[in-house]
């Protein structure tokens, strides 16, 4: 993939493309940013530009060294991914033996570490001796969720790219335009950071599901209280879809959101649109403070669910809290 075709990141693309134009390629890059918003695919765009045997400001995405990096056997692109929970010092020294052995070809060598905030003090140690005595010219991409979560002293020694979460505009035009169910791509892409995973998530089967429960819970929350946590008990707790209650809280918020947007006569903003005239009867059934609250309840529930609260518990009390408002 070349840069150009990263979708979104302009921003990084142009801090990049900058320094290759004016021959200014830093020793070592962090991509930093949130899962899902490119940094795997620009850190291969990269690899392959800087090793296009054209030498452009972008990979050319023909020549035979790019076919390389696209197919994963160049010997020069080099990727290092967790082993297990963590990278560890092994993997960075393997590592450093394959870019010393190979670096006699005098050619430039590029790798990636992939979850580098994952990296073991002794990982980390060895690497930094080798961001500081480069073997040129070597350039590393470390790949990360935010600079914040790499020691400093690796921080220092490399130049970050930041990586911002994509345009939800952008990211569902392009899932429509790849096919996918428009009503699905909405949803997707106020849930996910980035196009990549967007499309994972319209492409799982329970997530369809979880919509729908949302849809129904979000129904009778208001109007058939306690039946509602039945519902949320047989539809959610009794089915796979408990694995995915964070998921259905942070759609929650969005349903409360559309609830605001049409009081606010921002109906082509609403994500559940084939709901709209369901929400526009019973929008006004409240504040908009209210609604504001509700959202915030629901997306304290999902934090929740993440720092390991039962997930049942969770939606329980978020169901019943939610009410107050
Ligand atoms: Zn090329």
């Amino acid at each position: 993939m070349a840069m150009r075709d990263v979708p979104g990141q302009h921003r990084a693309k142009m801090l990049l493309q900058r320094a290759i134009r004016s021959g200014k390629v830093a020793h070592a890059y962090l991509f930093a940013g949130p899962p899902g918003s490119g940094k795997r695919a620009m850190a291969e765009a990269l690899a392959q530009t800087l090793l296009c045997e054209r030498q452009g400001d972008d990979a050319c995405g023909e020549c035979l060294s790019c076919r390389k990096v696209k197919h994963g056997n160049h010997p020069d692109w080099h990727t290092i991914v967790p082993d297990g929970a963590a990278v560890k010092i092994e993997q960075i020294r393997e590592l450093q033996r394959d870019l010393s052995y190979r670096n006699a070809g005098a050619g430039r060598k590029v790798y990636r570490i992939e979850g580098a905030e994952t990296m073991t003090v002794q990982a980390a140690n060895s690497l930094l001796k080798f961001l500081e005595e480069p073997p040129s010219p070597v350039v590393a991409i470390l790949i990360a969720p935010s600079a914040q979560s790499l020691l400093p002293t690796i921080l220092s020694r490399t130049q970050l790219i930041p990586f911002v979460p994509g345009n939800p505009e952008e990211m569902e035009q392009a899932l429509v335009a790849e096919g996918k169910p428009p009503l699905l791509a909405r949803t997707a892409v106020h849930l996910a950071a980035g196009l990549e995973a967007s499309r994972e998530l319209v492409e799982q089967n329970w997530f369809a599901e979880t919509r729908n429960v949302v849809i129904q819970l979000g129904k009778e929350m208001f109007s058939q209280f306690p039946g509602v946590l039945l519902t949320a008990q047989q539809q959610v707790f009794k089915t796979e879809l408990s694995n995915y209650a964070d998921t259905i809280l942070q759609m929650f918020a969005l349903w409360f959101r559309d609830m605001i947007y049409a009081m606010t006569g921002r109906h082509q903003k609403m994500v559940f649109s084939d709901q709209a005239d369901w929400i526009a009867k019973h929008a006004w059934s409240r504040s908009i403070d209210a609604w504001v609250h509700a959202m915030e309840t629901a997306l304290t529930a999902a934090r929740r669910i993440k720092a390991h609260v039962q997930p049942q518990l969770a939606m329980e009390q978020f169901l019943v809290n939610a009410r107050e408002g």
